[in-house]
């Protein structure tokens, strides 16, 4: 039944609804023979059927039985290029993996086949396959909303429920119809890991009438579920590591694959696999390169350009970490001290191990899918990136170590912090699902069955779990003014939304209709956009620093408000100082580097009134004086900056000079990466501009006469947490203390830290926030005060507070 139509036969069954032209694709045998062995190939037929009768349809097949490769292909070859066939992803690993793949197996240039994520692509004027991340197509419908360009959208992952594949299947309902009513058609397909897809077709709301769902069955070979008696609640990386050199010792050959939490576990899975199961070459390889790094007197190894974990802010990725550092360096092996492991494991069969997860470097990454080198037994250690999105051929043995990291928002305060949760039960049997690809294979779950028995039954959908007024003001800008209707598959809380509107009122985006048309709960839930809001909306960043962008031009400040919003949407720009030490040699190292790189961020931040910029103006140096070097990877490793990171606020910064310059065209900024440090007067303007756009993160110093409780000690009090938050003893500010400051972000770790923060002044309060503001007489409110039980800052306009600083000239947007 796998058995092709051959190309003269399609031409001939074709019937008169078909597109017109059949594009001919000419695969090399070996290609042709992989392919027919892929499951979604019997259902060819099938789903260009469904596609040719209906606008939108779903596609439900386990990983790796080809949707992602092929589908684009059966399209392709059936004549719906005529236009460009758009492919989104959540990852961006995904999309450029996938992109090359299928460039290669049809035989096509990256010209044809091509990918686009935020920062990079390949897209041409010949582009017919177009693999994007899901952000990258929402800010393209920004731009045209009936998508134009394309004929057919091919939502991949769509069980994922990232946000923004959610928004765009919601967006999409709307565009097909319109599409096909205006004559232009087009065609919608979701493609889905799971079998659950009720969110999307039974939901009236989305597709009036139920899209067809289309199952590959997977030809899946039986794996054996075995389950821990107990459940490791601490240590589970060494559980993983001793039931992998189990499995490596005594079960038959086959690859093993490991599901673990993050970046950092991997790599320090990996470092220990290898030490106790050397693959020589690799090994010998390693050494070579260490040797002549030191003949250049070089005596830490390089930093690998492609390995960082930096990342806007705007991409949904799971796979991100918390500032963990760069370790993908191969060099860094041999500095690790004694493991006991080594003296256990039986190191005669080498193992062949390999990292993956979604910021590894693309050749790093398609190492997982070339055959292991002869006598070895594969061993990938990956994050949740193998669980739908890559398939590894040739896994055997799954070990899942049933966790995954998560960002989790509270919604109320905005605190958010990086937590490792158990798993769903989909996840689980997704992750076990890959050892039974080629062969019965066998799943180690490092958790009993009655703990697997509490898991949830699916991954809750991102958009429940995070604020969304960068995608409520994306869709004020669509005119979806009634965010509430809007059909989200999984529609965000009310509340989520009633927050979103709220702050983008209190930033100028949105504008509150007049209230006597509606109750005060329905208006907040349907305010139109203003001409600020819309500016707001063009900039490719989170409201808060796009309001500062907006303001920016006063004073010169553009370029440094750029560099500071750029260096703010970029995860972590310095490297983290509390690595820990593997030897006690590195440690003193490591002391003396820490004090160094902490000697050179003092200096960065400067004095007197630069330095009341804060942790931004610790950004804006590092940024100055990373460009006066050239921004070259030598600078960053010395000075403890990420060099990838660098090189992406460098894109950023460019990039949101030519959005700004679209905005207001008349004003034509240039940004000259080797920017001058700003004056006295514009860091004032600076520290005004982050206070407009991160007003409602200030906070107040609690006063040495009011502290009862010691835990208030050098504590601040923000309007809606009731628990003192503190400065991190990483920033600039950590010895200051001033009396008001605004952050950028509250961390939770071992404790409530502000990260990001800059001083600001009392008197700016009524001026520059006055929307937060409940004004009083000067006796009652001597100095702003922030009030926990309305969210409001209590205080006056009388003149003995309120000098005139530096005033802003009024926006003019
Ligand atoms: P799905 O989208 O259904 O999960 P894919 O289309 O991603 O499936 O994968 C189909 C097959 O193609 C898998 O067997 C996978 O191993 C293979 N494959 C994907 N990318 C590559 C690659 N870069 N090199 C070799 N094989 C690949
Ligand atoms: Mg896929």
């Amino acid at each position: 039944q796998n058995e092709k139509i051959s190309d003269q036969e399609k031409v001939e069954n074709k019937t008169p609804s078909q597109p017109a032209v059949f594009i001919p694709v000419d695969r090399s045998p070996e290609i042709q023979e992989a392919r027919l062995k892929l499951p979604v190939l019997a259902e060819e037929q099938v789903i260009m059927e469904a596609v040719r009768e209906n606008p939108c349809v779903v596609i439900c097949g386990e990983t790796g039985s080809g949707k992602t490769t092929q589908v684009p292909q059966f399209l392709y070859e059936a004549g719906y290029a005529s236009e460009i066939i758009g492919i989104t992803e959540p990852r961006r690993v995904a999309a450029v993996s996938m992109s090359h793949r299928v460039a290669k197996e049809m035989n096509l240039s990256t010209r044809v086949v091509s990918y686009q994520i935020r920062y990079e692509g390949n897209v041409t004027s010949d582009t017919k396959i177009k693999f994007m991340t899901d952000g990258v197509l929402l800010k393209e419908i920004q731009k045209d909303f009936l998508l134009q360009r394309y004929s057919v959208i091919i939502i991949d992952e769509a069980h994922e429920r990232s946000v923004y594949t959610d928004i765009l299947i919601g967006l999409l309902s709307r565009i097909v119809p319109l599409r096909n009513k205006k004559g232009m058609p087009m065609k919608l397909l979701v493609m889905s890991a799971t079998l659950r897809v009720e969110d999307f077709t039974d939901n009236t709301k989305l597709f009036r009438t139920p899209p067809p769902v289309i199952k590959v069955d997977a030809r899946q070979f039986p794996v054996t579920i075995h389950f821990n008696k107990r459940t490791p609640m601490e240590d589970y990386t060494g559980e993983v590591f001793h039931k992998i050199c189990k499995i490596h010792r005594m079960l038959p050959p086959g690859g093993i694959l490991v599901f673990l939490t993050g970046q950092a576990e991997v790599h320090n899975l990996c470092r220990k696999l290898r030490k106790a199961f050397p693959y020589r070459k690799e090994t010998s390889e390693t050494m070579r390169k260490f040797k002549k790094a030191k003949q250049k007197k070089t005596s830490l190894p390089r930093i690998d350009l492609d390995n960082y974990s930096a990342l806007p802010v705007d991409e949904g990725d799971e796979d991100r970490e918390a500032g963990i550092g760069d370790e993908e360096d191969e060099g860094s092996d041999l500095d690790i001290g004694d493991d006991p492991a080594k003296e256990k494991a039986d190191p005669s069969i080498p193992l062949y191990v390999l990292p993956l997860y979604s910021l590894l470097a693309p050749e790093q990454q398609a190492k997982v899918f070339r055959p292991s080198p002869h006598g070895t037994r594969a061993c990938v250690v990956a994050t949740n990136v193998a669980e739908t999105s890559l398939t590894i051929p040739g896994i055997k043995y799954v070990v899942d170590c049933g966790r995954v990291k998560k960002r989790f928002y509270d919604r109320v305060t905005g605190v958010s912090s990086f937590r490792v949760t158990w798993t769903s039960q989909a996840s689980a049997n997704q992750r076990a699902g890959r050892a039974g690809r080629t062969e019965p294979g066998h799943c180690y779950r490092l958790y009993s069955s009655a703990v697997f028995g509490d898991f949830s039954l699916f991954s809750e959908a991102e958009i429940t779990r995070r604020p969304v007024e960068d995608l409520v003001l994306q869709m004020k800008d669509l005119n979806i003014d009634k965010v509430v209707n809007f059909p989200f598959p999984t529609s965000p809380s009310a509340e989520a939304l009633v927050a979103a509107e709220q702050l983008l009122v209190s930033l100028g985006a949105l504008k509150e209709p007049p209230l006597t048309s509606m109750k005060k709960g329905q208006a907040r839930l349907s305010c139109p956009i203003t001409p600020l809001g819309r500016a707001m909306a063009s900039f490719p960043v989170a409201p808060r620093y796009a309001k500062m962008l907006a303001l920016g031009r006063q004073q010169d400040c553009l370029p440094y408000v750029i560099a500071v919003v750029a260096a703010m949407t970029v995860r972590e720009i310095f490297e983290d100082l509390d690595r820990p030490a593997c030897s006690e040699d590195e440690s003193s190292k490591l002391i003396q580097r820490r004090a160094r790189l902490t000697q050179m961020r003092r200096l960065w931040a400067g004095q007197g009134a630069s330095l009341l910029l804060g942790d931004l103006m610790v950004m804006l140096g590092a940024v100055g004086a990373c460009e006066f070097a050239g921004c070259t990877p030598k600078f960053c490793e010395e000075n403890g900056l990420r060099y990838k990171a660098m090189v992406e606020i460098r894109r950023l910064r460019g990039q949101l000079t030519n959005a700004v310059n679209a905005v207001c065209p008349e004003v034509g900024v240039f940004v000259n990466p080797k920017m001058t440090p700003p004056t006295e007067h514009q860091v004032v303007c600076l520290r005004q501009i982050v206070l407009a756009g991160l007003g409602d993160h200030l906070a107040r110093r609690v006063q040495a006469e009011d502290i009862l409780d010691p835990k208030w000690k050098n504590g601040y009090k923000t309007p809606l947490l009731d628990d003192p938050v503190y400065i991190h003893p990483t920033s600039a500010l950590f010895k200051t203390l001033p009396d008001f400051i605004v952050y950028q972000e509250i961390m939770e770790t071992t404790k409530m830290y502000m990260r990001g923060v800059s001083a600001i002044e009392a008197e700016w309060i009524p001026e520059l926030l006055p929307q937060y503001c409940h004004f009083g007489s000067p006796l009652e409110s001597p100095s702003p005060w922030l009030c926990s039980s309305t969210g409001t800052i209590k205080c006056h306009r009388s003149s003995t507070f309120f000098r005139v600083g530096w005033q802003l000239p009024a926006v003019e947007m």
